[in-house]
């Protein structure tokens, strides 16, 4: 390739020697008096040239007045130019990046910079102007904006559709495969393109940049289908590690005259509408998404003001323990005092923070709300529960974090274990390398972290495993996301059932039926929370309740029942204190079934050596079956005398109602040797 050619357009000869001094080493050089010259070659020819440097202030037509003509000429687009300033002028800074300007040089020239900034041009320019992007040899951006208008002409009257794509966490592929998978990706979805063209006639497709693709393509919801299916099927092919999936913005040409890049913005407003959302991928424009996109930049700019004028209010959730039925401290959720809108709920504003970082601000401020609060508690004299606040998965990313949260607690002097943390599961598939290194740091501390969302769609119960979590929340909805109630309620007790075995307590969330709150009761777990037993409050009514110190409706039913789960818990407290009881006590548990031991003490066992519990009545001398008995009991809500007799010696049969668990009644009995106790 020969040497490219540089035009430069300055008025002072000094100037202009030095630069040829420095520049005919690498570049042809060519050389104006003014801007109205610089036309004139422009003209002549433009297609030698590879950049031009750029005086401002030059006599008959200075640089603005050139870059004005220079601009009416799409084939100059391709040539960068570089402006040279004397000084920081940022409105005329302004003004020549409006006009296309690439970039700019201080005067006096830096020989060495002027020389790397046109290298940098010149190389940019030239991918932008190929034809062919290198991995996948389909159109760039440009050609592809152009064979699209070439082709809307050719059709004229025929429905098109503007369609851009591009790849889920496409970062992550190139960050944990490497860019040659990454490139490998890339080339699948070229290829398969490639296929779909030979559906249809009028099909133009090309890579607009990094992963995200294009075509044009007549409009029919089946094609579009087409189109998503054949590319969704084959990047299911790529690799069985990953799920790779895209999401598509599809604009339906409606105004041919709107310039294509227009036609490509509202692709993509489309598409961004449904990213990060699991069920739907292809979106499609309407103009409402404008107005959307108005109200996101309407709540963008508004935050600074709403958090200086403390227009955020801390909103508090009570958790229950269901196995006492007392409060388990509360969960902090944010509300938005709007002067003009009213009271806000989060799904009207965090999504939008979190697409754009702002809800690291958000969060920060709802953190120190929470300390302030407890620290006023602890003032008080009260002895407060823990808050948990959400910590949004986009703060993984602040390397402030755990600074942070230190700084919190010591400004405060708060116990960490009264702030709980929950972090959405989704956070923890992002960077699991990261987040474990976070929540080591985090416990270091003394925080309680919480995996939020569980079972919301990313990862598996494997992942419980190799997290240090305190404990797991579940959303209530899990159930509806099985189908078939009954399978749901099998999920849902396993996953609880899975998460005792690795000793992290479970909290449900979304009860709002007696129902639920007694399956989840029935089935272990440990906590819920739900507008069956409260809906978010404020602060004012929370400390209200919590005076009460109880939330009464629930405890009542609790009294008398113990955790079913406790009983064949071996380590668990309560068989260590039947093995302290002196007397003999077992349980059993009755169902229409029959009766089933479900454990004994030592004593119990000794005594009776494997022979059955064969009792007396003790008005009439009659022998029962342990299972009529039973029955009798549950019927009449209290029992007859009995007796158990052994070696000569009388036992009286105690039995008390300790649990039920869906149709089965856990049965504690006591036997109390008469003449001992008597
Ligand atoms: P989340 O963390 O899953 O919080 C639980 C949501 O469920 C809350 O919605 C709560 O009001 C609602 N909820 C509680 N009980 C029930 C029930 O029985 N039935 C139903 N249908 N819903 C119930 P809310 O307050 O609208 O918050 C929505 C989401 O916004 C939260 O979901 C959380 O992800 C986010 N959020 C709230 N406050 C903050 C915050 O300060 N920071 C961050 N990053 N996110 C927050
Ligand atoms: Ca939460
Ligand atoms: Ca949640």
């Amino acid at each position: 390739m020969g040497k490219s050619t540089i035009l430069i357009v300055d008025d002072e000869e000094m100037i202009k020697m030095t630069l040829r001094g420095v520049l005919t080493k690498e570049y042809e050089v060519l050389e104006a008096e003014n801007g109205k010259e610089a036309l004139q070659i422009l003209y002549r020819d433009s297609s030698r040239i590879s950049a031009i440097v750029l005086d401002i202030v030059m006599p008959v037509m200075d640089g603005m007045a050139f870059l004005e003509e220079f601009r009416k000429y799409p084939e100059y687009n391709s040539i960068p130019v570089i402006v040279a300033t004397s000084n920081n002028d940022e409105e005329l800074e302004k003004k020549c990046l409006e006009f296309g300007v690439w970039d700019f040089v201080m005067k006096p020239y830096n020989p060495l910079l002027l020389q790397f900034r046109l290298r940098n041009a010149i190389e940019k320019s030239r991918l932008l102007m190929s034809e062919r992007d290198p991995v996948t040899d389909l159109y760039t951006k440009l050609k592809f904006f152009q064979k699209v208008r070439e082709k809307l002409e050719s059709v004229q009257g025929k429905k098109m559709a503007f369609v851009r794509f591009d790849i889920d966490r496409f970062k992550m592929i190139n960050n944990f495969y490497g860019p040659n998978e990454g490139n490998r990706v890339l080339k699948c979805v070229a290829s398969e393109l490639r296929k779909v063209a030979v559906v249809f006639d009028d099909f133009v497709y090309g890579r607009i940049e990094n992963d995200v693709f294009a075509c044009c393509i007549p409009f029919e919801k089946e094609n579009i289908d087409l189109l998503v299916k054949a590319i969704q099927i084959r990047l299911k092919k790529i690799n069985n590690d990953y799920n790779i999936k895209a999401s598509y913005g599809v604009y339906v040409i409606d105004n041919q005259n709107l310039d294509i890049s227009e036609m490509y913005e509202r692709a993509y407003i489309a598409a961004k509408s449904c990213k990060g959302n699991f069920a739907e991928s292809v979106v499609y424009y309407n103009d409402s998404m404008i107005e959307n996109m108005k109200y996101e930049q309407y709540m963008i700019n508004q935050v600074n003001r709403a958090i200086t004028e403390e227009q955020f209010v801390v909103y508090l959730q009570p958790k229950v323990d269901l196995r006492t039925g007392m409060a388990f401290g509360a969960e902090a959720l944010v509300r938005w005092n709007h002067p003009q809108k009213g009271l806000l709920l989060p799904g009207d504003f965090i999504p939008v923070y979190e697409r754009n970082g702002i809800i690291v601000r958000l969060d920060q401020y709802m953190w120190d709300k929470v300390c302030q609060l407890l620290r006023k508690w602890l003032n008080e004299g009260k002895m407060p529960k823990p808050v948990s606040v959400n910590v949004s998965r986009v703060n993984i990313y602040n390397p402030h974090l755990i600074e942070d949260f230190k700084n919190l607690i010591v400004k405060y002097q708060i116990p960490p274990e009264l702030l709980n943390l929950e972090l959405t599961e989704s956070a923890f598939v992002e960077d699991q390398d990261l987040v474990m290194e976070t929540m080591k740091k985090l416990h270091a501390l003394g925080f309680r972290i919480m995996m939020d969302d569980f079972g919301s769609g990313y990862s598996s119960l494997n992942i419980l495993k190799d997290m240090e979590l305190d404990y797991l929340k579940i959303d209530m909805k899990f159930l509806q996301n099985q189908e078939g109630n009954d399978r749901g309620e099998k999920v849902l007790t396993s996953v609880i059932r899975m998460a005792k075995w690795l000793q992290i307590p479970s909290i449900v969330e979304g009860v709002e039926t007696k129902e639920q709150a007694e399956l989840l009761r029935d089935i272990g777990c440990e906590y819920a929370q739900g507008y069956y037993f409260a809906k978010p409050m404020t602060v004012e009514a929370y400390e209200e309740l919590a005076e009460g110190k109880l939330l009464p409706v629930y405890h009542q039913q609790l009294k008398n029942y113990i955790d079913i789960d406790d009983i064949w818990d071996t380590v668990n407290g309560l068989t260590k204190i039947f093995e302290k009881i002196l007397l003999p006590v077992a349980l059993y548990e009755y169902s229409t079934q029959g009766v089933l031991s479900l454990g004994s003490n030592a004593v119990y066992t000794g005594l009776l050596d494997d022979r059955d519990l064969k009792l007396a009545c003790q008005s009439t001398g009659k022998e029962c079956k342990l299972e009529d008995v039973l029955s009798d009991i549950i019927k009449r809500n209290r029992s007859k005398k009995y007796v158990y007799r052994q070696d000569g010696a009388e036992y009286r049969f105690i039995p008390q109602i300790i649990g039920k668990y869906k149709e089965k009644v856990i049965f504690m009995i006591l036997l109390v040797n008469v003449e001992e106790y008597s």
